[in-house]
């Protein structure tokens, strides 16, 4: 049985989010929302891919658009790996620019698409 306070199922929270699959870069090392975070997101990408669920690995950029949030984004960087998200990569402006012509930034994190 399904009680549901709304007027229909599906129309809480989960229907108006961002629709992100976050990756675990932000959370506390050693925290469960960064240990389920990664985990969850392996599994999300395999049950939609195993049920045709439409989904897009795009990869992310987080930028510093000052030479001063460097350190920020570094240590940004560095949670994300101690969290084990595969992959940050620091790049230049100018690399982060290829990939989008209409970014200004001074560096850049790259989280490809592999998972
Ligand atoms: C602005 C915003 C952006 C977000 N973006 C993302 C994102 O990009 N990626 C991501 O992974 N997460 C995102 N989140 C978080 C994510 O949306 C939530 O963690 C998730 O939707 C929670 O799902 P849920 O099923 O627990 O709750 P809900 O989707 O809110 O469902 C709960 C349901 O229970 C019903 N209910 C509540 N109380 C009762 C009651 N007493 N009796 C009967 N029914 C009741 C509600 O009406 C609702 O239908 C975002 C959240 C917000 C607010």
């Amino acid at each position: 049985m399904v009680l549901e306070a709304g007027e229909a199922i599906g129309i809480g929270t989960s229907s108006r989010n961002c629709e992100v699959i976050h990756a675990g870069i932000y959370y506390p090392r050693g925290s469960l929302k960064a240990e389920l975070c990664v985990r969850g997101r392996h599994m999300l990408y395999d049950f939609c891919q195993a049920h045709g669920v439409p989904h897009r690995q795009c990869g992310k950029l987080l930028v510093a658009t000052a030479r001063n949030q460097i350190p920020q984004l570094v240590a940004i960087q560095q949670k994300g790996t101690e969290n084990r998200v595969e992959g940050l990569t620091r790049i230049s402006g100018a690399q982060a620019k290829e990939m989008e012509p209409q970014l200004e930034c001074v560096e850049a994190v790259w989280l490809p698409v592999n998972r």
